[in-house]
């Protein structure tokens, strides 16, 4: 039985004519909410550098000063909760925008960016169809075309923009298998595949490719972990020889993961080499650039990219490298049609078709998402506000200080330089006598670094992040920070050697 329907007569006036309700905020209150949270906020990019670069409390002292109250029952004004989460935000966070911040791989972000995300989700696009989102589609589009070209591809590339590194890799590793494995697959699933598939990839290569190989059905094992050359590149010899073996014991291979910039020590792998053995073996040629990729806008790299524009696709990240705000990730793919193969379906509760004579295009069926937000939006704007030179500039500076701190570590006699690639600097902390004899003490060594980063990082002074480098436990440092500067790589030294001290000082006292 239908419930009973109200007669327009028996419909409460209230509800439909005057609609008060707890969620809307009128004009005049929003732009005073507005202004002063900008305020506060235009304060603390500002200040940044005094902060210290995170909070030194621990989750339960956080979970003290959050309190544990139940869900509200009745609302409370919108004025008060901003004021109290802005505080609760400013000092009880880790700062990434911080100058001493180089740990991992994330960036400072780029201010228009918050401005960009506020106003792309005042207009609140839902960019998984053309007609949702008229212009955000287009803007979208642009701006995978602006990425093609930075990185030097051709324009023609098509893509999405996704979370981050990993959703990006994820989206170009399941066209990868769309076009190369049996096409079978898509209705009988992997597990009826007569042939095991397989994908290749460096030892180096980000976590990823095993949650893709788990998620994807191909399974842990289906991953050829492909030994590395003495300048940490993936080596192809071993590659060929392992694909050649894979072929004759009956397997089916996909694809050849290379790495533009590892996020361990930043080496890029011998592209143009790959590249050259997946045409030769027909296979997909995926490029994880979700770090490095950027640096291919320098002129003077080009050289260590060469092979890129032969990718079939690309994964890179704009939170990383462009400085975007998290979260930007983007997939980039040399025939677009792949991503549609893969990702689109057409129910019948869709009326997205293409206006006439025109094709809109439908980000729904270039990825995993149906519903997307506008996260081009900053990226899009953040592109044009710094241009190509602005970039060149920005990254090259990044490079330099990364160099310049491997340098001031060679030339501390309490620290080992040990590998700096793009922007990234490994080094680490060694007592005053121990380096003729360092050798001996690699243990200790690699106890006393890892002690030291900890204390590196609850200290607030400054934030690095950790490297195995030839089973040396390294300090690390990432420079995709445009606030830092000359000044900081000094200071950065003098925090590092003052704690070592300390740190050393601390554990020789508990080893007697
Ligand atoms: C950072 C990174 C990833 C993962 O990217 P997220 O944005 O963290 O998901 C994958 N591969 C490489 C090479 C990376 O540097």
């Amino acid at each position: 039985m239908n419930r009973a329907i109200l007669t327009h007569e028996e419909i409460p006036k209230s509800m439909i004519e005057n609609r008060e309700n707890p969620i809307a905020i009128k004009k005049e209150e929003f732009k005073k909410l507005g202004y002063q949270l900008i305020d506060s906020i235009a304060d603390f990019i500002d200040s940044i550098e005094e902060r210290p670069v995170t909070t030194t409390k621990t989750p339960s002292e956080l979970q003290k000063t959050l309190g544990d109250a139940p869900l509200p029952t009745n609302g409370t004004p919108a004025g008060e909760l901003l004021t109290k989460t802005t505080d609760l935000l400013f000092n009880n966070s880790l700062f990434n925008g911080h100058p001493k911040f180089l740990g991992y791989i994330t960036s400072s972000a780029a201010p228009l960016g918050a401005l960009a995300d506020l106003l792309a989700s005042s207009v609140n696009a839902n960019v998984g169809a053309h007609i949702l989102s008229p212009i955000a589609t287009e803007i979208e589009k642009q701006t995978v075309k602006w990425l093609a070209e930075f990185i030097g591809v051709s324009p023609n590339y098509g893509g999405i923009l996704v979370s981050g590194g990993n959703m990006a890799n994820f989206t170009a590793f399941l066209a990868a298998r769309t076009a190369k494995a049996p096409k079978s697959i898509k209705e009988d699933g992997i597990s009826n595949a007569s042939e095991k598939l397989t994908v290749y990839c460096s030892k180096s290569t980000h976590t990823w490719i095993e949650k893709a190989a788990i998620l994807f059905g191909l399974g842990t094992k289906s991953i050829r972990w492909i030994p590395t050359t003495s300048s940490n590149q993936l080596d192809e010899k071993i590659l060929e020889e392992t694909i050649k073996e894979d072929i004759k014991n009956g397997c089916k291979p996909l694809m050849v993961v290379g790495t533009a910039g590892d996020v361990s020590t930043g080496v890029v792998d011998n592209l143009a080499a790959i590249s050259n053995l997946c045409k030769k073996y027909d296979l997909w040629f995926h490029i994880d650039g979700a770090y490095g990729i950027p640096a291919a806008v320098i002129p003077e790299l080009q050289r260590m990219f060469e092979g890129v524009s032969e990718a079939d696709s690309i994964a890179l990240d704009p939170h990383k490298w462009l400085y975007s705000p998290l979260e930007a990730g983007c997939t980039l793919v040399k025939d677009p049609q792949h991503l549609i193969d893969t990702f689109s379906s057409h129910p019948e509760y869709y009326n997205f078709s293409s206006v006439e004579g025109e094709v809109a295009q439908n980000f729904y069926e270039f990825g995993l998402q149906n519903s997307r937000g506008f996260r081009a939006l900053k990226v899009w704007l953040t592109l044009q506000q710094v241009g190509r030179n602005g970039y060149i500039k920005l990254i090259n500076e990044d490079i330099e200080l990364s160099k310049l701190l491997l340098l001031q570590a060679e030339n501390h006699e309490e620290l080992e330089a040990i590998a700096q690639n793009l922007s990234i600097t490994t080094f680490r902390y060694i007592p005053k006598h121990y380096k003729s004899s360092a050798g001996q003490k690699e243990d200790y060594l690699n106890a006393l670094n890892e002690a030291l980063l900890n204390d590196l990082q609850m200290g607030g002074e400054v934030f690095l992040s950790n490297a195995i480098v030839n089973e040396k436990y390294c300090l690390r440092a990432c420079f995709v920070n445009f606030r830092t500067s000359q000044k900081d790589i000094g200071e950065i030294i003098a925090i590092v050697v003052k704690e070592g001290r300390k740190t050393h000082e601390r554990l020789s006292q508990t080893k007697d």
